[in-house]
């Protein structure tokens, strides 16, 4: 049966390349009834700390993309970190020593990088030469008694390696330019492709489905599998995903984008609207369709369907996705969703009172409506909640709209508004509609309002105003018409 590994190495949080290639492994798994095993490759324990671990498993259950074996659940072919398993690639590079299928190499970084001049200058390929594949016992004896540490290097058979990638098709490589590389380094430490090969094989993977980034290392991975012994039947089966680019059409990175995938967290972005859209980053469902569930995902996902093109991140279709997500809640859960940006803008308490629920509850729906990312929540409830105290009026809003020429406009507005008996969003709309625009004053609602909406809220954009202002409270709303007359 089918088993997909998800493979990273988190060296800070993950990225949006990461997690379309988590989530493609991971639907390709749930598609087949297969198992999806979350593996950490950490042999660089200077890069990829414990904290960084921890969070990017953090960040695959926000998302939704459980998986079956790996950190944390467990499973029968661990452990599923690398650091955990250096035995084991020591073991087999002792074997791979002892069959030939890799030799101690004793050139010093100094000497391969005289070398490597001296085939850029001859305009030879790059890479080891192969100097120390076939050192006499004499030459060992000497290079050891000078004191030098040997890495361990692969020898690479010659010839080439084709295999059919099930997303590119077929793919070649000539070993000419596939030079041996190295295992083990000097003082014994494994390297990923030692390690990535091993595992794969003892994990017994069927499908690595990883990024394009990782295309030129499939030859070496599958000329270890083939030492250890690993037909071309049993090879698993690779599936090379297109690169992610940013809008300039370079591959998307820190430098022309947001790639964390925490700070879509942050920003307020739904896991099941960042699911979504990155399932349609080098794949479709067919039929335009692209609005879907994690579970419809699954439910469709075939490699087929995977495109070989490039696919262009476009924050505004995440954008507007998220908001068609965000639109599609039921109320009681946008609020659950809501809260904790609240908490932590120190809107609402960190155990909501009857109050403070009372005023989020009532002005969610309107919110809900407007909205792209839940980081605009804050911004568009603390007129509501916030302190009166603390209740200040954007400066650039004031110096535009609660000019002296407005006054006439906000003492119209105290004055109708005194006299309302229900205060409800329909009476206070008639009662400022009929004081203000033609039966009053005679302005234009644009003109008649903007300076209310500073007034009450403190700001030129906000919630519906009427509504605003009804769950704001007669009391609340008349102070702060009669503060901005002061
Ligand atoms: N650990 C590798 C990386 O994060 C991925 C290895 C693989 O998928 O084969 O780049």
């Amino acid at each position: 049966s089918v088993r997909v590994r998800f493979a990273p190495s988190p060296s800070g949080d993950l990225h949006v390349g990461n997690i379309r290639t988590a989530l493609y492994d991971w639907a390709y798994a749930r598609h087949t009834g297969g198992t999806f095993v979350f593996r950490i490759e950490d042999t660089d324990r200077s890069r990829v700390t414990d904290e960084y671990i921890a969070a990017a498993a953090e960040t695959l259950r926000w998302l939704g993309l459980d998986w079956d074996e790996g950190p944390e659940v467990g499973g029968d072919r661990g452990p599923y970190q690398q650091s955990q398993r250096m035995d084991l690639y020591r073991e087999w590079a002792q074997r791979f020593l002892d069959e030939g299928h890799a030799y101690r190499c004793y050139c010093s970084p100094e000497e391969l990088d005289e070398r490597r001049e001296e085939q850029k200058r001859k305009g030879l390929p790059p890479g080891y030469d192969g100097r120390c594949r076939t050192l006499s016992a004499e030459q060992v004896a000497a290079f050891e008694a000078e004191g030098r540490q040997p890495v361990l290097r692969f020898r690479m058979p010659e010839g080439s390696t084709t295999f059919v990638d099930a997303i590119r098709g077929e793919v070649t490589f000539d070993h000419a330019n596939v030079p041996d590389f190295v295992l083990v380094r000097a003082d014994g430490y494994p390297l990923y492709t030692l390690a990535v090969a091993v595992d794969d094989v003892l994990m017994g993977i069927t499908h690595i489905l990883r990024g394009e980034d990782l295309l030129s290392s499939t030859p070496r991975q599958i000329a270890v599998y083939r030492a250890m012994g690993v037909t071309e039947e049993r090879t698993p089966v690779f599936g090379h995903l297109p690169f992610v680019m940013g809008q300039d059409n370079v591959k998307l990175s820190k430098r022309n984008g947001e790639v964390s995938i925490a700070w879509y967290r942050r920003e307020g972005f739904l896991p099941e609207a960042l699911c979504n859209y990155l399932a349609l980053l080098g794949w479709s469902p067919g039929e335009d369709r692209e609005d879907f569930t994690l579970e419809e995902m699954a439910r469709d996902f075939t490699i087929e369907r995977v495109g070989k093109n490039p696919a262009r991140f476009d924050m505004k279709k995440l954008e507007a996705i998220n908001g068609d997500k965000v639109r599609a809640l039921p109320l009681e859960d946008f609020v659950g969703r809501i809260l904790p940006f609240l908490q932590q803008a120190g809107l609402v308490s960190a155990e909501p009172t009857a109050q403070e629920r009372a005023l989020v509850e009532g002005l969610a729906p309107h919110v809900q409506e407007r909205i792209a990312r839940l980081s605009e929540v804050p911004g568009l409830m603390a007129f509501l909640l916030v302190d009166d105290a603390h209740f200040t009026v954007d400066p650039e809003a004031a110096a535009r709209l609660l000019t002296p020429e407005q006054r006439p406009v906000l003492e119209a507005s105290v004055a109708a508004l005194e006299a309302l008996g229900e205060w409800t969003h329909g009476a206070i709309e008639a009662a400022l509609r009929s004081a203000l625009l033609a039966d009053g004053l005679g302005l234009k609602p644009k003109h008649a309002f903007g300076p209310v909406r500073v007034a009450v809220t403190g700001a030129r954009i906000s919630p519906p105003l009427f509504e605003s202002m009804e769950l704001l409270g007669r009391e609340r709303s008349l102070a702060r018409l009669r503060a901005a007359l002061e």
